[in-house]
Formats: structure tokens, C-alpha cells, sequence
């Protein structure tokens, strides 16, 4: 097995992530076997608590982790399916190493940073390699070199790299080259400094991979080259580009695939990326347009919103459409500052999103309604699909006082709720995960999926209350989509409008540029 190790200097948010999934997927595309692994240097357990503000999108695993949203980046670049080993985080290691020490595994010695953090960390990234048979894993170190979280882990990843011998353990490191207007000139000393905290560490880079506007210069290239330890043909230019997508052939540019194949000693193979290549060009360069509109609570971050604009952006690249995003927030239609007619005006589709809390979801309602009455192509996606069931209850139903007890738990009308069977108490743990639907035969969501039966991942407390399906459904709502047991609602929608589809599920969680989310494909296709 061999391991690429990815670790970041200079600043966060340089793109760490995508390159490690590049560097899968220019791996992948060679026939090999790759895995990565994300390692988060917080103490959380995983993402599930965290604040989508400041961290983004608690992207959902099928064995229900919740986790860091560069994990949905792994998925979409690769044909993987990553499980809760795939992201380890601080608190994940020294949970076990503390429950070791407990359990007396440790009897009669001080339990350390050195050898047992790290011995856990080692002992992690090599099980994950094992458990999905890979040639190659990546480990993706978060955060930046010279941090405290990490420190430990780049330690361990050091160890790795001795006992496991340099033709096995590459190390690339990514960092940020600016351009100064002032001087016009790439200034190369960020990366020198953050080259040397490395090696203070006791790494040496094998590859330097520079973040900067424009491809890399040979001067700068030269001086990181001789400052740093490394071939100037390793200096490698990861310059700014259209879409992230297009990541792997800036880095083809520089036969980056091929030199770390030769570094670890495998066989070096042409890549066969073609699809890909296609799906790239249909983004950089669309023959139509749409713009949809987006509702929600975290519109003023739209990391919170990754995966639903990947969805849209993999459906687009199909339709060779471009998609302009309208952010709305539904707070401002329920305090009566505008109305849905006026937020939505122009949109030719509308997503209502997940969420959680009873904020803005009045306005959610409003935009629903305009949907279904002006026939307009409407996605809801989980909180999305349960205000469709609250709007169709009110105002095709008549049952006006319907709602989720999430919004008003003293509703008489609980249309959505907790169903004791979801949670296992009332207490209310999320259904988290995969889980498969059957789609009713001749069901535009089942034409859609080209199958009956289909897995979604799921994040969420409430279900549509089963003594209200008859009701809505003598009305025209269709649930085209149950649970194996028929218990729980997994999709609905309604026949004989352009498109108006909801989702118990979180169908952007599973989507890939090559193979669209079929949902997405569907809206996007009913918008043009
Ligand atoms: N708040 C809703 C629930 O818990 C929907 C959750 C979501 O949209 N992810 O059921």
C-alpha cells in the first residue's frame, strides 16, 4: 500500500481539499485504487454539532456519519463511497485512546503523544487502506502547518513515513504563491517559511504544489526549488481556473499524475478522463441558461449550501446549461417586507432546501404555494418536501392550522411530526444515512431514477404524519416514494405540473459530475 500525504501552509481555505481530490482522481482515472482521509484537528466527535456559519455543510455519509464537507468533495471526484473512518478527527482518536486507558490497555505506563496518539493515528490511515483493499491512500492533514490541531498528526504521518520507507510515503505539501499588484512579481517567501515549519517537523516535501492566479513562473518556481529541497520540475503550478473540475488538468499540465506515479514506484499509465473532459468544456462553455432560486436561512453562507450547488452544477454540465443562482431569504417575505411573486419574479425554478427551527418558514410556505399555483418547476429537499406537504395540507386540503411540530409544536393539525418509531424515544435522535425507497411504478420520480428501488441519504427528526396521507392524497398529492415498510413518506409529487417534486431525502449528498443526481437532472431539464 502506499500513501500520499497532503498538508497545507500559509493560509486556510487554499483549496487543500480539491487538490486531494484531484490527486485521487488522477490516480482513479490511471486504473489504481485510491482512499482518502480527511483528519479534522477538532476536538468535536464529528460535524453533526457544528455551526454551518462557520464551518459549512454537514455533508452525510450512507452509514449516517456526519462529517466535513471536503468528504463530499471525495465522493464527487472519485467512485468511492467513504464511510465515518474516512474522517478522522481529534476527537475520534483521543476518544479511543482514552477509552484504551480506561480499559486498562495501558496499565503501568504514561500514555503519550508519542507513540500512543500518533500509534492510533497510524494505525487508523492504514485500517482505512486495508478496508477498502486500496493501492493508494490520501491523507488530507486539515488545517495549516504550524498549527497546535494538527501538529500532532503531521508527527504521526513523519512516523508513517519512516516506517513504511520513502518509495511508499509521498508527501505534498500546498501552499500559496501571491502575486503583489505593487510589484507585479510572484513573491515566493510565503511558501519558503511554510516549507520551513515543515521541515522544523522533520517532513520533506516531495511535491510543492503553488496556489497562484496565473501558472507559475520559472523564477519563482526556480527560487522554491532551491530554498525548499525540491526538483524544480516538482514545484508544481495549481493556478486559478474556471471550475474546480478542471483541477486535474491544470495539475496534467505539469505530468503531475505520471511523476507521482514514478515517486512511488507504480506502473505510470495514460489517464482515461473523458467524460470528465466533456462534462468540463459543457461547464466552461454553456449554450443556455437558467436561474433558480435557492430559500433558506443560511443564505448569507453559501458554503452551507455546497453539495445542492454541485448537484445543480453536474445537472447543468448534462444540459450544457449554466445556472445562476437567486439567493432568497424567506424571512423577509413572512415579515411582509416583499412577497413570494415579487422574491421569485424571473426564476424559472426554486429549491427549498433542508433546515432546521420554525425561522422563515411561513415564507418557504408562501414560496411553495407560488410554485404549485403558477406552475412553476419546484425541488424540495427534506425541510423542502415537508412544507410542501404543510402547503398542499392548507390550502388544497383546507386543513388550515397544519404544520410540522418542529414550527408549532401546539399545532391541532400536526401534519409533519416525530414519529416514535423514527427516533427510537421521543427524545428525537435524527434519521441519519441511507435508506431505500420504493418508487410507485410510472411515477415521474421513478422515471427519473430508471429504477423502483433507490437509497438517499437522510438527516432529519420529523416524517409526514400517516393519518393524514389518505386526506392529501384524495386531493392529487402523490407520495411516489415509501419506505420498504410503507411507513415512512420519501417522495412526493404532483402529476400534471411542469415539475414539482419533494424529497424526505438529501439527493445532493449523492451526486457526480459524470452521473447527475437524477432529481437534479430532472429539475434542471423541467427549468430549461
Ligand atoms: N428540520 C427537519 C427535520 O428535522 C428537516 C431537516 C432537514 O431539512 N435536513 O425533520
Amino acid at each position: 500500500m502506499k500513501f500520499i500525504v497532503v498538508t497545507g501552509g500559509v493560509l486556510s481555505g487554499l483549496g487543500k481539499g480539491i487538490v486531494t481530490s484531484s490527486i485521487g482522481k488522477l490516480l482513479e482515472s490511471r486504473g489504481y485504487g485510491v482512499m482518502p482521509v480527511k483528519f479534522d484537528g477538532y476536538l468535536n466527535i464529528d460535524a453533526g454539532t457544528m455551526n454551518p456559519y462557520r464551518h459549512g455543510e454537514v455533508f452525510v455519509l450512507d452509514d449516517g456519519t456526519e462529517c466535513d464537507m471536503d468528504l463530499g468533495n471525495y465522493e464527487r471526484f472519485l467512485d468511492i463511497t467513504a464511510v465515518r473512518a474516512n474522517n478522522p478527527t481529534g476527537g475520534k482518536i483521543f476518544e479511543k485512546v482514552l477509552s484504551k486507558e480506561r480499559r486498562g490497555e495501558y496499565l503501568g505506563v504514561d500514555v503519550q503523544f508519542i507513540p500512543h496518539v500518533t500509534g492510533e493515528i497510524k494505525e487508523w490511515v492504514r485500517g482505512v487502506g486495508q478496508d477498502a483493499k486500496a493501492d493508494i491512500v490520501i491523507i488530507e492533514v486539515g488545517g495549516t502547518v504550524g498549527d497546535i490541531e494538527n501538529s500532532y498528526f503531521i508527527e504521526a504521518m513523519r512516523e508513517l513515513h519512516q516506517e513504511e520507507g520513502d518509495e511508499n510515503v509521498v508527501f505534498c505539501h500546498v501552499t500559496l504563491v501571491p502575486k503583489l499588484k505593487v510589484v507585479g512579481e510572484q513573491k515566493t517567501k510565503p511558501t519558503q517559511q511554510s516549507i520551513k515549519h515543515l521541515l522544523s517537523m522533520g517532513v520533506q516535501p516531495d511535491f510543492i504544489l503553488c496556489r497562484c492566479e496565473e501558472p507559475l513562473e520559472d523564477g519563482p518556481r526556480k527560487k522554491i526549488s532551491l530554498f525548499c529541497n525540491v526538483d524544480e520540475e516538482n514545484v508544481i503550478s495549481d493556478h486559478d481556473c474556471d471550475t474546480i473540475y478542471e483541477v486535474p488538468f491544470i495539475m496534467e499540465e505539469s505530468d503531475f499524475g505520471e511523476k507521482l506515479l514514478k515517486r512511488i514506484g507504480l506502473k505510470v499509465k495514460p489517464p482515461s478522463m473523458l467524460d470528465w473532459r466533456a462534462m468540463v468544456d459543457n461547464i466552461k462553455s454553456p449554450d443556455k441558461e437558467v436561474t433558480i432560486a435557492i430559500t433558506g436561512k443560511y443564505t448569507a453562507l453559501k458554503d452551507s449550501y455546497v453539495s445542492i450547488m454541485e448537484a445543480l452544477t453536474h445537472a447543468g454540465a448534462h444540459h450544457r446549461a449554466k445556472i445562476n443562482l437567486k439567493w432568497v431569504e424567506t424571512t423577509a417575505i413572512e415579515e411582509g417586507k416583499t412577497t413570494a411573486k415579487k422574491a421569485l419574479g424571473g426564476v424559472d425554478g426554486i429549491i427549498v432546501p433542508g433546515g432546521f427551527g420554525s425561522r422563515g418558514t411561513e415564507g418557504k410556505i408562501e414560496c411553495v404555494k407560488y410554485c404549485r399555483e403558477n406552475n412553476i418547476p419546484y425541488l424540495g429537499l427534506c425541510y423542502g418536501f415537508q412544507m410542501a406537504v404543510i402547503e398542499y395540507a392548507r390550502n388544497v386540503c383546507g386543513i388550515k392550522k397544519a404544520n410540522s411540530t418542529e414550527a408549532d409544536p401546539k399545532t391541532p393539525d400536526p401534519i409533519i411530526t416525530i414519529l416514535p418509531e423514527s427516533s427510537g424515544d421521543l427524545g428525537g435522535t435524527m434519521r441519519l444515512g441511507a435508506y431505500d425507497a420504493i418508487l410507485k411504478k410510472g411515477s415521474r420520480v421513478a422515471e427519473l431514477y430508471g429504477k423502483e428501488k433507490v437509497s438517499e441519504r437522510h438527516r432529519h427528526r420529523y416524517e409526514v404524519n400517516p393519518d393524514y396521507i389518505e386526506q392529501l392524497e384524495e386531493k392529487g398529492l402523490v407520495f411516489s416514494g415509501r419506505s420498504p415498510d410503507g411507513r415512512f413518506m420519501e417522495f412526493l409529487e404532483l402529476p400534471g405540473h411542469k415539475f414539482f417534486v419533494g424529497t424526505q431525502a438529501h439527493p445532493e449528498f449523492k451526486t457526480h459530475l459524470e452521473e447527475p443526481a437524477p432529481l437534479f437532472y430532472g429539475f434542471v431539464g423541467a427549468c430549461l
